[in-house]
């Protein structure tokens, strides 16, 4: 299923993330795509507060992987966030620091930043979001579920 919105601000991209995370459930790999500046960073803090996590949230360019637990009741079998941004690294590395015990977390969900970096590893289910660039305060974002429309 694919489907395509345009945000008109960085709030409204924000709000896309806080709405798609009442649409995941445990064990789902976000990947996002887009260049610099596109705005993924921003998507996932809408997702982070979807799932109730709250700021600062700290970019995990360095870091790699950056894990948030989630305590919301509203998801009892949600218990971990991870995000990731693969900028940096490419699949040796990002196996080495513990990327398949992440997408095997059945109580987690996996963001990940940059994962055409790693695209040898990601799995089969996962939900593509890409971001384009429109213009200095409009995105276009375009999500593919990968499951085929009935
Ligand atoms: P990325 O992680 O893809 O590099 P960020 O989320 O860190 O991108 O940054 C996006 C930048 O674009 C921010 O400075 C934000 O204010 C700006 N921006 C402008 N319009 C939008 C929009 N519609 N959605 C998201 N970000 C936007
Ligand atoms: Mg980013």
């Amino acid at each position: 299923m694919k489907q395509e919105i345009i945000t008109a601000s960085q709030e409204e991209t924000k709000r896309f993330g806080y709405e798609l995370a009442a649409r995941l459930s445990g064990g789902a790999v976000i990947a996002l795509s887009g260049d610099l500046g596109a705005g993924k960073t921003t998507l996932t803090q809408g997702i982070l507060e979807g799932f109730g996590v709250l700021p600062p949230y700290t970019s995990p360019t360095f870091v790699i992987m950056k894990q948030y637990a989630v305590t919301l009741a509203s998801y009892p079998l949600i218990k971990r966030l991870y995000h990731v941004d693969a900028y940096r690294i490419g699949t040796q590395e990002m196996l080495s620091i513990g990327w398949e015990e992440w997408i095997e977390d059945e109580a987690g969900i996996v963001i990940i930043e940059w994962p055409e970096r790693i695209a040898d590893i990601i799995p089969d289910n996962v939900i593509t979001v890409s971001l384009e660039w429109a213009d200095a305060t409009r995105r276009k974002i375009t999500i593919d579920t990968g499951v085929p429309e009935v």
